[in-house]
């Protein structure tokens, strides 16, 4: 490309956040282009759990945080969607499951004391029995309490190739894109592919790569954190479909269950949580140990003899809080004429977007670009990590 394409917003980074952004600026009249530098949500989004929190998880302290207050109207907003009523029509994704839960493996019903205190998850919150409860614990040994959550569970590949579809001809693969700085201090131009991107605003949703876009810029602010895990991934012919936060000591769940599709037909269970937490560091090996053991305390009638696993090291990436701190919701700081943002969590796409929307809007940016042609390569949409990492 020897040419200078003119847009309206052009957005760096196509994981959830960028592409659901760009699907929401698009309806509104505006012309977008997205440069993305790997594959579509590569960086985190592929490699998260896909559970649209509704805050149940953050309400285990007691107390409702900011978080969770936040938080709180995403699963009715993505639903919404699901079903093809919401603000962007992502009926070809695919809903793994309608409900995650929270279980609770033993006597610690004083940890779930202060949670069923709070209001607000009072009728988002059912105790599940016999045969409501999740197949993984039919067994006549299971001894736990569950409760069914207003929370779902996506398989995230499919939400991406919808926002991807409904993006097409304005996704970008480059991946060596470069910020112009003018003279003034502001972003005059992208460069990619030998030509330029003018836009009247440029919003960075790159995930972890966002820090090395400011630096290239010349800008210091905001600054981000990095928050490892080192999750692990079990893969087996007849692993049980389980979506479920179990419960531990702490108001942090012990483990985070869900389960995927392999391209083989066989599931993986991917395994977050504190083992996730306190296995940043640990040898493979190790944590692998520690995870088969957990399962074998918690699950022991669940046969992982043919299972094959594998652990996968990955950073979340946020704005920098004090004392390396989840963020209570989605982030976006206007820099110049740049907007920087971070949405926390894969469930907060939508409010990254409005907080977009609304800075956009109190700036007075409107539609002005006429629709920009060009033949520049479009990226794809990244494997997920059970695909990925059993090689
Ligand atoms: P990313 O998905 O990282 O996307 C950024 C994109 O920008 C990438 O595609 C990258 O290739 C691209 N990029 C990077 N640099 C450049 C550049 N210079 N130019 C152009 N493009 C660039 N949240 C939930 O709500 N529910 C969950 O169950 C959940 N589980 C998680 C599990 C794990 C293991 C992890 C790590 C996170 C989880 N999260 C979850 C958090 C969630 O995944 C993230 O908050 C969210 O995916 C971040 O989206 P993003 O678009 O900002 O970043």
């Amino acid at each position: 490309m020897s040419t200078t394409l003119e847009t309206d917003i052009c957005i760096l980074g196509g994981g959830i956040a960028g592409l659901w952004l760009n699907a929401r600026l698009r309806q509104q009249g505006f012309q977008t282009l997205l440069i993305e530098h790997g594959a579509l949500g590569g960086g985190q989004s592929v490699k998260s759990q896909g559970i649209i929190h509704g805050g149940t998880k953050y309400a285990l302290h007691g107390s409702l945080t900011t978080a969770a207050e936040a938080i709180s109207g995403m699963p009715a907003r993505w639903r919404a969607c699901l079903q093809g009523q919401g603000e962007l029509d992502l009926r070809g994704a695919r809903l793994l499951s309608q409900h995650h839960y929270l279980w609770s493996p033993g006597s610690l019903i004083s940890n779930l004391a202060g949670f069923f205190a709070s209001k607000a998850l009072r009728g988002r919150v059912e105790a599940v029995k016999g045969e409501q409860l999740p197949a993984a614990f039919a067994n006549r040994a299971f001894k736990g309490k569950v409760y069914r959550l207003d929370e779902l569970v996506l398989d995230v590949p499919s939400v991406l190739q919808q926002l991807a579809e409904l993006g097409a001809g304005s996704l970008i693969a480059d991946s060596h894109a470069q910020i112009e700085r003018g003279a003034n201090g502001e972003i005059s131009s992208v460069q990619v592919q030998g030509g330029k991107i003018r836009a009247q605003r440029y919003v960075l949703t790159a995930g972890e790569g966002n820090e090395a876009l400011l630096s290239d810029w010349g800008v210091s602010e905001p600054r981000m954190q990095r928050r490892p895990l080192q999750m692990v991934l079990v893969k087996g012919p007849a692993l049980p479909a389980l979506y479920a936060h179990c419960l531990g000591n702490s108001p942090k769940p012990r483990l985070t269950i869900t389960t995927h599709p392999c391209s083989d037909g066989q599931w993986c269970w991917y395994l977050g949580g504190e083992l996730a937490e306190q296995g940043v560091g640990q040898s493979a090996d190790n944590l692998i140990t520690k995870a088969r053991n957990e399962l074998t305390e918690l699950l022991p009638w669940v046969d992982l003899s043919a299972c094959q696993w594998a652990t996968l090291e990955v950073n979340r990436a946020e704005p920098a809080q004090s004392g390396l701190v989840r963020p209570d919701s989605a982030y976006v700081q206007a820099i110049g004429n740049a907007l920087i943002g971070w949405p926390t969590k894969l469930a907060l796409a939508p409010n990254l977007s409005d907080l977009v929307i609304e800075q956009l809007a109190r700036q007075a940016i409107t539609p002005q670009a006429s629709v920009s042609q060009h033949e520049l390569t479009p990226p794809s949409v990244a494997a997920p990590a059970w695909e990925s990492c059993f090689r």
